[in-house]
């Protein structure tokens, strides 16, 4: 199968090919036709399977035909769960976009308003934005969706694990009843089908892979350590032995990632952190960095990290265990992505080994357990455990 069997514009195969991609990726293959068709669609797609381009493509080819109504305002719109992710659709757009004129307004939290309301005054086809923000803009009039045709939710599970269930239901009453509505999501069932079954109408369903074959190109591995200084021995040790790789290391609070940032630096390992007490224009310099590869490891929460595309991201280390299957895989699809080969290590203590069974069990997945002979536990320190402490006051 290639992008020309979906008859694109060639304005779009420009865009895909400049990308280098070359043919489509399962979820795409399957997605592509029925957005099309203009059919909403609920589709279950993991980051990193190649959704973003599924839905871009589909809905670029349309803004190439003529406008329903002559009215200003977007004719696309994609709800992103973190302020991240809606930049990096909004790049996917862009690329896919290169040979249109592709006019794109991003509205997060964290950014000028100015700027947005500025920009939202100008001519513009396609609005990517998180909720709040968006809902501040609509509740002030300074946009309008009578000209929208196109709604996108993108991971709409992550949406309602962060709370935007309201939000969403509320932009949705903002938009016209006559339209097509795409939901992606890395699950459908529970509240994700409750909610597609207010905004969506009669569906399509679409369902890639099996959490099996979605790990195959992961290889999962998990080290046992004595303690938690241990761990950050072990995790010293992996990154030193996978320096010219990109490492992303998942952690459970902001304390702990702060802390372990110190605690590398005293092993000459620089990394670059990202949580949410960091400000938009940090977050966004670290993956810069990350992308450049002038940093090669960065420590990160989960809500930080949710959504992230980082190319060529080799491996995903868990200090600390995730708190179920579900973030489990949401933290390893950092890496494997479209094709590609990569790690995922889970560094585990013996008080933690029922939670990654759990895991394990819930994926029906077996994660390889390894050892690092040459890294010894340490002796315990003689004051209080600094990360222990670290992670109680947070
Ligand atoms: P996503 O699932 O949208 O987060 O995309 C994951 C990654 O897959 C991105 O880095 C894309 O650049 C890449 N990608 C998307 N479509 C293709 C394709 N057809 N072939 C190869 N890589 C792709």
């Amino acid at each position: 199968m290639s992008f020309k069997d979906f008859s694109l514009d060639p304005r779009l195969i420009g865009g895909i090919r400049r990308q280098g991609f070359e043919k489509p990726t399962p979820i795409q293959a399957q997605a592509i036709p029925v957005i099309l068709k203009g059919r909403d669609l609920m589709a279950a797609a993991q980051t990193g399977s190649g959704k973003t381009v599924a839905f871009a493509v589909p809905s670029l080819q349309r803004l190439l035909q003529p406008a329903r109504v002559a009215v200003r305002g977007p004719r696309l719109l994609v709800l992103t769960p973190t302020r991240e992710l809606a930049q990096q659709v909004a790049g996917v757009f862009l690329d896919m976009g290169k040979f249109m004129k592709l006019r794109a307004v991003t509205l997060v939290g964290g950014a000028s308003i100015e700027d947005q309301v500025r920009r939202l005054e100008e001519k513009h086809d396609l609005v990517v934005a998180t909720p709040g923000r968006l809902l501040d803009h609509l509740e002030k009039g300074r946009v309008r969706f009578q000209r929208l045709e196109v709604f996108i939710l993108d991971e709409a599970d992550r949406m309602l694990d962060l709370g935007f269930i309201d939000d969403v239901k509320k932009i949705a009453s903002f938009l016209p009843e006559e339209r097509q509505t795409l939901l992606f999501s890395a699950t459908l069932g529970g509240r994700v089908k409750r909610i597609a079954d207010d905004i969506l109408r009669d569906p399509d369903s679409i369902e890639t892979g099996g959490p099996r074959e979605r790990h195959q190109d992961i290889s999962l591995v998990a080290y046992l350590a004595q303690t938690r200084d241990h761990k950050i021995a072990l995790l010293a040790a992996l990154l030193e032995k996978g320096k010219r790789s990109r490492t992303l290391v998942f952690v459970a609070t902001k304390r702990t990632a702060d802390y372990l940032a110190r605690e590398l630096s005293h092993h000459n390992l620089h990394c670059g952190v990202l949580h949410g007490d960091k400000t938009q224009g940090a977050r966004n310099h670290t993956l810069r960095q990350l992308r450049s590869g002038s940093v090669r490891v960065v420590i990160a929460t989960d809500v930080a990290a949710r959504g992230l595309d980082v190319e060529g991201l080799d491996h995903v280390i868990n200090f600390d265990l995730p708190q179920g299957g579900r973030e489990y895989t949401h933290r390893i699809g950092r890496t494997g992505r479209a094709g590609k080969k990569g790690t995922a290590t889970t560094l585990v203590e013996p008080k933690d080994t029922w939670r990654l069974e759990r895991i394990e069990q819930s994926l029906k997945l077996k994660i390889r357990r390894a050892e690092l002979s040459s890294v010894e536990p340490p002796p315990r320190r003689a004051t209080k455990n600094r990360a222990a402490s670290a992670d109680r006051k947070s």
